[in-house]
């Protein structure tokens, strides 16, 4: 960057004066011709060859009657006149003329005795400069590359974020912290710290920061836990520190950091290569956030894909304290995506915009982004005017095969599946008394599940019941048993079910001592043991045949639940497969349409629990 201009200025001297010395060098010294010894122009004096000497200093230019010239060079101390007088020839009237001219070029002379040192001055002067710009520079590797020096707020609005409902209703709340913090100061509200944005990549979580600080009309600070993973350890924690002073000095302001987990990942005791880099980095981040004064006004957004691996200091109040989902977007979610980015581009009037959301589930914000741009490009290929439905349909295609896309691909087939299981946990939920009530159903994957149910607890609680844990147990069972019940097949799409449910059916048994074969003793400390910061292994503090009896007396639990569940979508199989189909068609499902697909009146049967 700077280095380059600087080097400019001094490559144009080294090779200014280097064309100077050329010349110099190449000039003929007191003019033209051969040079002859002193000697040799002394004889032709003698025989009266010469008409002319001219004397500059010690140098000599001898002019001959034939017109010849030539140069020489005499002793310093001794004039011409003298050497021609010791050989009787007199110069003057008649005889050889003698000028004497002044000194040479004295210009020149000067130039050649002074310009070497000029130039050694001119090398030293610059390469102290340039030595000075090398550790200007190794200092500025801790300055943050956290874009824009502007500090001006993006331009981004929520309207610029298509679907993302819950989210944007979330994160409304920071926009007004940051446009009037006065209204909460004021009644010693302690305004949040920071923002953990989970969702996979492409979901918008960069957009819907940088809508955040659009909307509130303050600068965003971006940077990406990458960055930070430098070379040389304390460059990172020197960058964050840069990173919030700018923010702070900017206040109010948004520190947007983009892939947390590269950083905040769990910190070990070094083992497998512990990153003393990264560390450094983490740890300064938390001591920035905790520095904050109660009015500092930055809020912290930190995005991630991988909240399972974020070390528990990072999620502790007070710091990433609020956590905001971004999901996939669903039916509904994706034709206002695709609308946003189908704005301004001339559009056919085939295209049906709801039915390329159909088509496209399980795509995120970024491929629908994508697919919109394929198909313009594509439209144009063809030198069409307009963007045509088949080429949104060639786009989609294109989009679903490439490479990195192929797990994104979800046949006719899998959905269905994916739609009887979550509704399989749905109406089991809603059968079971002891179940807490269903929130929100979706066939909208969220990392390796196909889909999700949310049953949302009407209360906090502490304390569980036993017939609590196997309503919970049975639920989760709900899924696979209406796989069983429908396609008379099982998948692996309950693995996820199976290893909760089996988790849960443990601690009943070796925790809790909800078994009456085994008793009230506790088989493990809930304590479990802490190892380099993570709960890692657990010893056995009991016998094999203990072990054994732990066993079996899971699998019991187990063995009834999943018992209980089959028996309960086989007897809501209508129920099931109304919410089956809905969910195909809207994907997702909650509020009142959901109550009524799970508990209300089913249309035919008069009553609705027959
Ligand atoms: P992430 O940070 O979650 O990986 P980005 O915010 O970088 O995702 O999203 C990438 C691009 O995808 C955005 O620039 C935008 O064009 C598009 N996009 C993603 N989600 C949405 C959305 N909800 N509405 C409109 N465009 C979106
Ligand atoms: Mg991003
Ligand atoms: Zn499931």
């Amino acid at each position: 960057m700077k280095s380059g201009k600087r080097t400019n200025p001094m490559t144009w001297l080294i090779i200014g004066s280097g064309v100077i010395l050329l010349l110099l060098f190449l000039m003929p010294r007191g003019g033209a011709g051969p040079e002859i010894e002193i000697s040799q122009v002394m004889q032709m004096a003698q025989s009266g060859l010469l008409e002319k000497i001219e004397v500059k200093g010690d140098d000599l230019i001898v002019f001959t009657i034939s017109g010849e010239v030539f140069t020489s060079r005499k002793e310093a101390g001794v004039s011409v006149l003298e050497l021609l007088n010791e050989r009787g020839l007199d110069p003057g009237l008649g005889g050889i003329q003698v000028d004497v001219k002044s000194q040479g070029n004295s210009f020149f002379a000067l130039l050649i005795t002074f310009l070497p040192i000029v130039l050694i001055g001119a090398l030293i002067f610059f390469m102290m400069r340039r030595s000075q710009g090398g550790i200007n520079q190794a200092m500025n590797i801790g300055k943050s590359k956290a874009r824009p020096v502007a500090t001006d707020a993006p331009s981004v609005r929520f309207d610029d974020v298509a679907g993302s409902d819950e989210a944007k209703q979330e994160l409304i709340e920071i926009v007004d912290f940051l446009k009037s913090p006065e209204k909460f100061t004021r009644l010693g509200a302690k305004i949040p710290k920071g923002v953990l944005l989970i969702g996979a990549p492409g979901t918008g979580k960069t957009l819907i920061s940088r809508a955040v600080a659009g909307e509130a009309g303050v600068p965003f600070f971006a940077t990406s836990g990458s960055e930070f993973v430098e070379m040389f350890v304390g460059v990172g924690a020197s960058r964050v520190r840069d990173l919030f002073d700018r923010a702070k000095r900017n206040a109010p302001s948004i520190v947007f950091i983009d892939e947390i987990d590269a950083v905040g990942r769990h910190r070990g005791a070094g083992i497998g290569g512990g990153n003393d880099e990264r560390e450094q980095t983490l740890n300064q981040i938390l001591v920035e956030m905790d520095g904050f004064e109660a009015n500092a006004n930055v809020i912290v957004i930190a995005a991630t894909n991988r909240p399972d691996v974020l070390d528990p200091a990072l999620t502790r109040p007070g710091r990433f304290d609020r956590r905001v989902m971004i999901d996939l977007p669903d039916i509904k979610g994706r034709q206002a995506i695709l609308e946003v980015h189908a704005k301004g581009k001339p559009l056919a009037n085939d295209v049906d915009l709801h039915t390329v959301a159909k088509e496209t589930h399980g795509f995120t914000g970024a491929d629908l982004a994508n697919l919109v741009n394929e198909a313009a490009i594509f439209s144009a290929r063809l030198s069409k005017t307009e963007i045509g439905m088949a080429e949104f349909e060639e786009s989609i295609d294109r989009v679903m095969s490439g490479p990195a896309r192929k797990s994104r691909k979800v046949s006719d087939r899998e959905k269905q599946v994916v739609a009887y299981h979550e509704a399989g946990h749905a109406v089991v939920a809603a059968q079971i008394p002891d179940a807490d009530p269903v929130h929100k159903v979706t066939i909208v994957s969220r990392g390796m599940a196909g889909g999700h149910t949310r049953l949302l607890p009407e209360e906090d609680r502490n304390l569980w019941t036993k017939s609590q844990f196997e309503a919970m147990i049975t639920v989760m069972m709900g899924g696979q048993a209406a796989e069983e019940v429908v396609f008379g097949d099982v998948t692996t799409g309950a693995s996820d079910d199976l290893q909760n449910a089996t988790n849960v059916a443990r601690k009943m048994v070796t925790e809790y001592g909800m078994s009456a074969e085994l008793g009230p003793q506790a088989f493990e400390s809930n304590q479990g043991q802490a190892f380099l910061g993570r709960y890692i292994s657990r010893g056995q503090n009991y016998s094999d045949a203990i072990a054994q009896k732990i066993d079996s007396e899971i699998g019991k639990i187990l063995i009834v639940a999943r018992k209980k569940a089959k028996e309960t979508v086989e007897a809501n199989r209508d129920r099931l497969s109304r919410l089956a189909e809905r969910l195909l068609i809207i994907e997702t499902l909650q509020g009142p349409e959901l109550q009524d697909l799970l508990v209300g009146n089913l249309p035919g049967n008069a009553p609705a629990e027959a």
